[in-house]
Parts: structure tokens; C-alpha cells; sequence
């Protein structure tokens, strides 16, 4: 016994201040992360729940246990076994150390402890209950080694908290999203998770990152990832990513990065490791990454953030760099599609000799201008249709500028009546036109189309938690979707405009944009799946049109709400003024 103690004023005025318990999710990460910090092989987290939200977190674990005088302790303010002294915060290797969760979450509900020492000779455990922060009962019970924490009735006693809960599906995909990582983190600890008496999610503790990803994601998504292994003398860094050409997402939702074990969300990170890509990335695109990075724990500060969601690094930008090297060895490997049932990495085309006397004729043939294959024609030609009767203006009172060619098979060259020169992205104008569409359907409610075949797909249990509460939205934007079993989900519509939008990859990708945009703007979810709907149903870059189909775009883009910015708001349009390029030709 003895291992716990109160920290003294200095080290707590040190301590990053903040609440660390606002939610049901909040709680069970912070049981989670003790129980790990106890050294857990196993960790079982069982929870019910009824209409009005999460009843009851029961976490229980193998872990190290504590003596009864240290369990009363441990609930005291600022009591920890982890930290000292303010400068030990400059090495900390757990993931707690604050000393507040157990404190703070048994202020606000009734808790029942019940912990046994690893290898004490005394056949007892320790069991205290708790109500509201008064410790009501101190008594010994039977109890394997280890701990297990039961929380009742929270924020009982905080009625204006209790208020803010979300609905308990919105409460249990966030639970489920922490515990997934938690445990894509700690490989060697076995997990499992149950709801309302059944497993819904289970880890075997194998130490496998591709285990755990496969327990999350299902064992067909590894097939997508490509190793990765490298970095620097300051950081090493291993794991998985999305391999060249695999599926990618508009968003981050598939990065799980840890620093030194420790999950944390960084947009420096991140952005490295899309760097490591370069233009292996369809631009604004997020692969999936799975990274541990290992650094020199006294090159961390992870008291910056009360739910130590984020670090500071102190040499951030080699960190970066590091992350950023070892993707891109990774994606350029000899081995990148091993263990895949991809197809091999295509090997350049030999480009043959010809004679300067062929190469002139040829040159002659192709200017003024290359057209597309044929098959490309027809597939751009499918993509506009989609969105050719998107009118709202009359077509007399708008001006079209003229097509005068393509630049880098991404760029459409025009100039209006003023004599400006443009340069519009076909893509970003297309992804305009096609959101209008899309909109104009909703509203007019004629969004869905009934599929013959219904389409179905596996979503992650975060996932599937949250389609109770998203269903209307997709369906207002013309996704029927009705649960098939668990997890599996069935798609019975899908929007009018493309068929496209049937595939199960981009259903899949509107889900997950969905379900974190209802996390942060609730009342921004039909804008986001519209948004990521008409990111896939239109004509990409580095594609080349013919001029008439660039015309085309150029018609229907003229004829949209506001043609100069593309829905995520990004430009459409460059305009190089005609003024603007007498002053750069100096002629003013
Ligand atoms: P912190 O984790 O920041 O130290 P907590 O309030 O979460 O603060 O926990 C206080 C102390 O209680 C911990 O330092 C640890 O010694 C002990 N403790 C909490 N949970 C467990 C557990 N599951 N097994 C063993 N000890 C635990
Ligand atoms: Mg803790």
C-alpha cells in the first residue's frame, strides 16, 4: 500500500486545468485509460442504456488492483500514483496523472469500487460505495485480482449537465469510437465490450496491429493497407496506411495516430503523412493511417489538453518530417501491394524512338489539340447529363465565356465578352453545378430513386450507432437505408442524379463524413452528404474534355447560385482581368 498520495499545490498549479468529465463517453475513457495504466491484460467494459441515455458503465479489469487505504485515496482530489514532483510531468509514460477522474466522476454519480492487490497475501478485497462524492460504504468482499468500477445514475446531482447528454445511440457510437481506439493503441490488451448483456466488440490482446484493425474494420479492409516502418533517429515510426489507389476519404476520420502509446490528434500529423503521399493523394483526400510514433518521452508535453487528447512536441517539425519520410518510403517501397489481392503496380510505358521525320508528322496530327480516348468521352459525357437540366436563370440572360482550351487536363482556359482571360478547375466547377442538383432535389423532394437490387454494406459499430439518427437525413437526400444485421445495412435508394452514388465504397464514405459532421454541426448534416455526394458524381481532374463538353461545363456552371466558388468553398474561377494583365505585361 502507499502508492497513492495527494499532489502538492506547485505540482497541481502545473497541471493543465480543465473537465475532464462532461459525458458518459468521458467517463469510460478515463476507467479505460486507468485500467490500462494498471497494467490490464484484459478489460472488459459492459454498459447499458435506455431512451434517455446511458444508465450504467461497468468497467472491470485484471489489472494491478490496490489496497484498501489507497482505494479511498484514490478518489480524492488530485491523488495519484504517477506523478510526483511538477518535473516529472516532462517523462510521463501513462496515460493518466492528473489524478481527478476518479474523484471527479464520483462527485457527479454513485460508484461501487471493488479492487484486489496484485499478489497481496490477504484473501480480501476492498469494496467502497460512493454516492455523489460521500463515501457511504467501506467494507471487504471476495474479488479476483484486479479492479472494477461500477457507475450508476450520472450527473444524478447535476441536473443541468445531465440535460446536455446526447441520446444514448449518439452516446454509445462515441463510446464505441473511444474504446476502437483505445484498443487499436493497446494491441496487447484484450478487449471486450458489451452492451445491454451482449458482446458487440472484442480484441484478443494478440499485440497484432493488423488484428486490432481487422477487429475494428473488418478483415477485408487490411487488404487495403500497406506497411510502414521507418523515420528518424528522433522519431521512429510504424504501421499501417492506405495503399496507392486505395479507397480515400475527404476527411480524416480514418487517422488513428499514437505518440509513445498515447492517442492524440494532430493536424501537423496529419498533414505529414499527406505530404508523404504527394501525388499519390487525389487532392483534398485523407487516407487511412494507423502510425505509432516512438520519440524520447522529454521531446513530449502532453499537459497541454485536460482530456490529454493532444501533445505538444518540441521538435514538431522533425517529428513531421520523420512521419512524412516514412510514408513515403512506405508508398514506395518494392513491397507496397504484398499480401493483397491488388493488382501490381503498373510499370511505366516504354515510350519507343522514333525518328525526328515520324515525330514531326506525329506533332502535326495532334495539334491544335488531343481528344480524349473515346471511352473517357462517353463517361464525361454520362457525368454531365447528370446535371445538364440544373436551371434556374433563363438561358438569354447569361453570358457563357468561350472555351479555349485545356491546361494540364485539369484546367479549362476561357475568356468572357470584358476580354478577361479565366481559368476555371473542372472539377470544383462540376462539383458546384452538381451540389445545385443535388439541392434543388432535395428540396423538391425528388431525391431517391429505388434501386432493383439492394445494395448492402458493413459499417463500423460507431458507425452503426449512429444511422438511428442520420436515417432521416440520408433519406432526405435520397439514401434509404434500413438495418440488414449487425452492423450490415441495407440500401434500398440512392440519389436520383447518379448511379454512381450507389457505390458501396461512396455510401460508406457519406456515412462517415455524416456521422462526424453530426458530432460538431448537427444542422449541417444534409449539407455535408450532399456535399460528399457531389464531390463523386462529377468529372475529375486530370481528365481531358473535349472543347465542347468543356463549353458544356461552362454553361452549367454560369447558370448556378454563386459559379465562383465550389461547395466547399474553394475557388472555381481564377479571373486575370483584362486590366490585370495590361499591369503585368507593364503596358500601364
Ligand atoms: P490518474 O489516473 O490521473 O492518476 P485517477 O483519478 O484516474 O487519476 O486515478 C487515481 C489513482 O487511482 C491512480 O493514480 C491509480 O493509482 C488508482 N487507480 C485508478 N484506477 C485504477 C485501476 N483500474 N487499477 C488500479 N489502480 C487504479
Ligand atoms: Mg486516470
Amino acid at each position: 500500500m502507499g502508492v497513492i498520495h495527494v499532489l502538492d499545490e506547485e505540482t497541481i498549479s502545473h497541471i493543465a486545468a480543465g473537465e475532464v468529465v462532461e459525458r458518459a463517453a468521458s467517463v469510460v475513457k478515463e476507467l479505460v485509460e486507468n485500467a490500462i495504466d494498471a497494467d490490464a491484460g484484459r478489460i472488459t467494459i459492459d454498459l447499458a442504456a435506455d431512451k434517455n441515455g446511458v444508465t450504467r458503465i461497468a468497467v472491470a479489469d485484471d489489472g494491478v488492483g490496490l489496497a484498501a487505504d489507497d482505494a479511498v485515496l484514490a478518489f480524492r482530489q488530485h491523488a495519484t500514483s504517477k506523478l510526483q514532483h511538477p518535473q516529472d510531468l516532462d517523462g510521463i509514460v501513462t496515460l493518466g496523472f492528473r489524478g481527478e477522474a476518479l474523484a471527479s466522476i464520483a462527485a457527479v454519480s454513485k460508484v461501487t469500487f471493488t479492487s484486489k492487490e496484485r499478489g497481496s497475501a490477504s484473501p480480501e478485497a476492498v469494496m467502497l460505495v460512493i454516492h455523489g462524492g460521500t463515501l457511504v460504504r467501506n467494507a471487504s468482499a471476495g474479488a479476483p485480482e484486479g479492479t472494477s468500477i461500477v457507475i450508476e445514475d450520472l450527473f444524478y446531482n447535476t441536473p443541468a449537465r445531465r440535460k446536455f447528454q446526447k441520446s444514448a445511440a449518439t452516446e454509445l457510437s462515441h463510446i464505441y469510437d473511444i474504446v476502437e481506439r483505445l484498443a487499436l493503441a493497446h494491441r496487447r490488451v484484450s478487449f471486450v465490450l458489451l452492451y445491454q448483456g451482449k458482446e458487440r466488440f472484442r480484441t484478443y490482446g494478440t499485440g497484432n496491429y493488423k488484428d486490432g484493425i481487422a477487429a475494428v474494420f473488418g478483415s477485408s479492409f487490411v487488404n487495403e493497407l500497406c506497411e510502414v516502418d521507418g523515420g528518424s533517429a528522433l522519431a521512429r515510426v510504424r504501421g499501417f496506411i492506405t495503399r496507392p489507389g486505395g479507397e480515400m476519404r475527404s476527411s480524416p476520420t480514418r487517422f488513428y495516430l499514437t505518440i509513445n502509446s498515447r492517442q492524440v490528434v494532430s493536424r501537423p500529423l496529419q498533414w505529414a503523412v499527406r505530404e508523404g503521399y504527394g501525388t499519390l493523394l487525389p487532392k483534398g483526400m485523407y487516407p487511412a493511417a494507423f502510425l505509432d510514433i516512438t520519440i524520447d518521452p522529454c521531446e513530449v508535453d502532453v499537459n497541454v489538453h485536460p482530456t490529454k487528447r493532444e501533445v505538444r512536441l518540441s521538435r514538431e517539425r522533425e517529428v513531421g518530417s520523420a512521419v512524412q519520410d516514412a510514408v513515403y518510403t512506405a508508398l514506395h517501397s518494392q513491397d507496397v501491394f504484398t499480401g493483397t489481392a491488388a493488382e501490381p503496380v503498373s510499370t511505366p510505358v516504354q515510350v519507343p524512338l522514333v525518328s525526328e521525320e515520324k515525330y514531326m508528322v506525329r506533332e502535326a496530327r495532334t495539334l491544335p489539340y488531343v481528344r480524349p480516348p473515346p471511352l473517357q468521352q462517353r463517361q464525361t459525357e454520362r457525368q454531365l447529363n447528370r446535371t445538364e437540366d440544373t436551371l434556374s436563370g433563363t438561358e438569354a440572360d447569361i453570358s457563357v465565356p468561350e472555351v479555349l482550351g485545356q491546361a494540364g487536363d485539369t484546367y479549362i482556359i476561357a475568356r468572357n465578352a470584358e476580354g478577361d482571360l479565366l481559368i476555371i478547375d473542372q472539377h470544383a466547377a462540376h462539383e458546384r453545378v452538381m451540389y445545385d442538383k443535388l439541392l434543388m432535389d432535395v428540396e423538391e423532394k425528388r431525391a431517391g430513386q429505388e434501386l432493383l437490387v439492394p445494395v448492402t454494406l458493413t459499417l463500423t459499430r460507431s458507425e452503426s450507432l449512429a444511422m438511428p439518427e442520420l436515417s432521416p437525413v440520408l433519406a432526405a437526400a435520397g439514401y434509404v437505408i434500413e438495418p440488414f444485421g449487425r452492423d450490415v445495412w441495407a440500401v434500398r435508394s440512392v440519389p436520383v442524379v447518379s448511379s454512381t452514388l450507389g457505390d458501396p465504397a461512396v455510401i460508406h464514405e457519406i456515412i462517415a463524413e455524416a456521422a462526424g459532421e453530426a458530432e460538431k454541426n448537427p444542422e449541417r448534416v444534409l449539407d455535408r452528404v450532399i456535399k460528399t455526394a457531389a464531390c463523386r458524381a462529377v468529372v475529375k481532374g486530370n481528365t481531358r474534355l473535349t472543347i465542347a463538353q468543356m463549353q458544356r461545363l461552362l454553361f452549367q456552371l454560369a447558370k448556378t447560385r454563386s459559379p465562383y466558388t465550389c461547395p466547399h468553398g474553394r475557388p472555381t474561377t481564377i479571373v486575370l482581368s483584362k486590366d490585370k494583365l495590361a499591369s503585368m505585361f507593364l503596358r500601364t
